[in-house]
């Protein structure tokens, strides 16, 4: 098994030999030599796969982990020797190969959820691949494999730990939470004003303690795989809509302004669908009420004064939930990082606003397991909105999918 060219590796004796005249071509051979010594002896593979899915370059390591020789992998295409599973065990179809999606989106990408099976030994090993196109019109992928079995065990076990010390640590602060809740109630207890003020600060911060364990749960079962979506046929504007209208006291406590549908107070959201109009869709109820739920506190909690606004919209392929408002908004900077763990904006008008940072995190990961994208769109001062796309799916599907599920059930009720 050797690297892509057949030249010979730089020979040791060269960086000794005596001073010679060096040309600009030595100098750019050597460091050619070199990259090619580098990419002979790290441990992660790496391949070059052209335009057309043929493998141009191939190093040891990735030979290694794909179980076959460079010959046998060098103008082939990728799809016929490399085997990826998902992790449920099926080989995945070409439109999920990540080498196929970056040379179709020609986008930097890691996908850390497939395993590979080594052609000699039929060895199953969880890899991470990083796809970078090259420059260029018409760019070659650079494909990097690493094994990430370790990797992954340990952050299973991170997670076990995390997940028991929330599970344990959520019952003593129900607890506590109960009991001040009864020191507070007139009714069953006496304190004066100042104790009051104490206690109501206990309240809220076993409370802000109680979530943060919450959302530590929720984080490490989705992390790990152990919540999965199920997913159902739906009529996906009465479903949205049934959803935010549960939060409209907490809207209208706050002096929030609120409205469903199109028309909203912003032009911009105008045109959107007629609510006669019906839309359907394939979604886990249970993970979409988290994420509109997730959404709507949010927009209520970012927004001192003005509406909180739910607009659901579709083309022919996708819906899409709008969930907008008036309030702080968000700094052009820190948009593309509120979606990630912990991650909270820290300024003189936040600071104030209790969270966990985990928030916007657990609705991306649900929406992704949807098969969805979540973004965000926002102005400082003016406000902030957040759009969930999903598959759309046509009136025939969401038929057929509805009879295949209740005849499933109704067959599991009679067993
Ligand atoms: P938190 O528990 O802090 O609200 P999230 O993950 O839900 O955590 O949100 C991350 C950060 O994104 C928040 O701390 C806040 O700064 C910002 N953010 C989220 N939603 C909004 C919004 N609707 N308006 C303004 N800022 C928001």
């Amino acid at each position: 098994m050797g690297l892509f060219s057949k030249k010979e590796p730089v020979k040791e004796e060269a960086a000794t030999t005596p001073a010679t005249i060096t040309t600009s071509t030595d100098v750019e051979s050597e460091r050619h030599s070199l990259n090619e010594i580098v990419l002979e002896s790290i441990n992660e593979g790496v391949m070059i796969v052209d335009q057309k899915g043929n493998i141009q370059l191939v190093n040891p390591a990735a030979c290694k982990m794909i179980g076959r020789d460079a010959d046998e992998l060098l103008h082939v295409s990728h799809d016929a020797v490399i085997t990826l599973l998902d992790k449920t065990g099926n080989r995945i179809s070409a439109a999920r190969n990540p080498i196929n999606m970056a040379i179709k989106q020609k986008e930097y990408k890691e996908t850390r959820d497939l395993d590979m099976v080594a052609a000699d030994s039929n060895k199953n090993t969880p890899v991470s691949i990083i796809t970078t196109p090259s420059q260029g019109d018409n760019p070659n992928i650079i494909v990097t494999f690493r094994d990430i079995d370790r990797e992954l065990r340990e952050e299973h076990e991170r997670n076990e730990f995390i997940s028991t010390a929330s599970h344990e640590m959520r019952t003593p602060v129900a607890s506590i939470e109960g009991y001040l809740g009864l020191a507070m109630n007139p009714a069953t207890a006496t304190v004066d004003e100042r104790a009051m003020g104490y206690l109501e600060k206990a309240h809220d911060a076993s409370k802000h303690l109680g979530r943060l364990f919450q959302d530590l749960l929720d984080t490490t079962k989705l992390d790990d795989g152990k919540i999965q979506p199920v997913m159902r046929p739906v009529e996906i504007v009465k479903l949205v809509k049934k959803i935010a209208d549960g939060q409209i006291p907490r809207i209208t406590d706050k002096g929030l302004g609120y409205q469903f549908g199109s028309g909203s107070v912003d032009q911009q959201l105008g045109g959107g669908h007629r609510l006669e109009q019906l839309i359907y869709a394939s979604v886990d109820e249970d993970f979409l009420s988290e994420i509109i739920n997730n959404l709507i506190e949010n927009a209520v909690k970012y927004t001192p004064s003005g509406w909180v606004t739910v607009n659901v919209k579709a083309d022919n392929y996708n819906v899409q939930i709008i969930i907008q408002d008036t309030g702080i908004g968000i700094a052009r900077e820190e948009l593309s990082h509120v979606f990630q763990k912990f991650y909270r904006v820290d300024n003189r008008d936040t600071r104030e606003i209790g969270g966990t940072g985990l928030g916007l995190y657990l609705v991306k990961q649900r929406v992704e397991m949807m098969n969805g994208r979540i973004w965000a769109e926002s102005e400082p001062n003016k406000g902030s909105r957040f759009i969930v796309l999903l598959p759309r799916i046509s009136k025939e599907a969401y038929e057929q999918q509805k009879f295949l599920i209740e005849n499933q059930e109704a067959q599991e009720k009679m067993h």
